[in-house]
């Protein structure tokens, strides 16, 4: 395995992976097969018994998607990663793998919509409560736990609020108590590493950034493997009490005992959920995105790099009431935009228009050069009027504790020359009535 330090070293050579064993073949294979055939029927044996760890079935691991999982699992600084389907199975698969009917979680108030629909719906209709923290006080965290809380779950930069969450403080919070902070870092891969603040778990939407070319739809979880699961055993079932499914093993024992790593959570997901709910990343996915990760280093320096050009001009505009950034934030958010967001500030941009709906509506339909999709972290430039889709479902006031007035557009900005990118949005500020 390589242990090298730096993000750009390690999306090209990251994890084990250094050349086909049978071929030589420097780019990472596409191992598009299904099974994979065992020596003996002691080797089969052994894999289905866990004594020994290989290929068995695509559902639950595949060697091209092994590339990408370790070395996600290096860039994030954790111990190993499971690879999804979706950034949207990932969410899922991090509230499964610890919680059952009757229990809760505490998740910020700033998430991403699919996220929310998960949790309000979703997991409702399976008895798990979502209890919402308003991160501006991490305490608020502490005060809606109870015995049956079993994780807190937030975004480092979630949109639109675009307030860095105080992951540290919040970190701390759930160490004291037996509970794991699991943060989705979909939108700042590379520019912060929550685990060094703290995080247990960190999960991506792989479509976004670290894909970057908008090809694949994917999700990763990654396995700090620092967080105390013993702290308060009867906290975490799943980890602690046999498990009927697999001839009542203890994960949280038989884990480390297997491995040498403190990693129950991420291979519980993967022997568990991923072999009964199948939502596996294709193996062709996987390719695709590790092409996008060979250069996202890259990338996401310039989408930042950018993004703070089209801030600046942004905010000279007379058409704009408002420009929400993570620097541009009340003091708290501000700090933690300095703490946590170290290679670059992120690169989505609120604006709120003067002219409210028909100012967004217009804005947005005379883009040339943006793209007006459900999307972001794309090469190319993104834009979407929340008001008029994502959040037109929503009654006024619920659109308002979203923090999508009628005239917020949400920008992804992308990696085209700063000139153009300002030049499209100028011209369309300036059809604006
Ligand atoms: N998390 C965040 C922050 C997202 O923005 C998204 C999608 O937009 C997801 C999760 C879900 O990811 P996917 O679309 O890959 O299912």
């Amino acid at each position: 395995m390589s242990n090298y330090l730096n993000s750009e070293t390690i999306g090209l050579h990251g994890g084990s992976f250094r050349k086909d064993d049978v071929q030589t073949s420097v780019a990472v294979p596409i191992h598009q097969t299904s099974s994979f055939q065992f020596n003996s029927t002691d080797h089969a044996a052994n894999l289905f018994g866990l004594k020994e760890f290989g290929n068995i079935y695509t559902r639950i691991m595949n060697p091209t998607t092994n590339v990408l999982e370790e070395r996600i699992a290096a860039l994030e600084g954790g111990v190993a990663s499971l690879c999804v389907s979706s950034g949207q199975a990932a969410s899922a698969f991090v509230i499964q793998n610890l919680c059952n009917s009757g229990d809760n979680i505490i998740a910020s108030t700033d998430l991403y919509g699919g996220t929310i629909n998960l949790f309000n719906n979703t997991l409702k209709s399976m008895g798990i409560e979502v209890r919402y923290a308003d991160p501006a006080n991490p305490d608020n965290f502490k005060k809606l736990c109870d015995e049956k809380t079993r994780l807190f779950y937030a975004e480092t930069l979630p949109n639109p609020s675009l307030r860095v969450f105080p992951i540290g403080e919040v970190a701390d919070i759930g160490k004291s108590l037996g509970i794991p902070l699991i943060v989705d870092n979909t939108a700042c891969p590379i520019i912060c590493k929550p685990i060094e603040h703290g995080a247990a778990i960190v999960m991506h939407s792989l479509t976004k950034y670290i894909g970057g070319h908008g090809t694949s739809i994917g999700g990763i979880i990654v396995d700090s493997g620092n967080f105390d699961w013993s702290k308060n055993k009867s906290r975490h079932p799943n980890i602690w009490e046999p498990d009927k499914s697999y001839h009542g093993a203890v994960w949280g024992d038989s884990v480390p005992q297997l491995t040498g790593a403190n990693i129950p959570f991420i291979i519980r997901a993967r022997v568990v959920l991923l072999r009964d709910l199948g939502s596996a990343l294709s193996p062709f996915n996987s390719f695709q995105i590790i092409q996008g990760l060979e250069t996202l280093s890259l990338r996401i320096k310039q989408h930042c790099k950018n993004a703070l050009k089209i801030k600046e001009f942004l905010e000279t505009s007379d058409k704009i009431e408002k420009v929400i950034f993570s620097t541009n934030q009340d003091s708290f958010f501000k700090e933690n935009a300095d703490k946590y967001l170290k290679e670059g500030k992120g690169a989505l941009i609120g604006i709120e228009l003067k002219g409210g709906l028909e100012a967004g509506k217009s804005f947005i339909d005379n883009l040339k050069l943006f793209y007006h999709v459900a999307n972001i972290g794309d090469a190319r430039s993104l834009a979407i009027h929340p008001a008029s889709t994502t959040h037109s479902q929503l009654k006024e006031e619920e659109m308002l504790n979203a923090g999508v007035t009628p005239g917020y557009v949400r920008l992804s900005i992308g990696i085209e020359h700063e000139d153009d990118i300002i030049e499209d949005i100028k011209q369309s500020l300036e059809k604006i009535n």
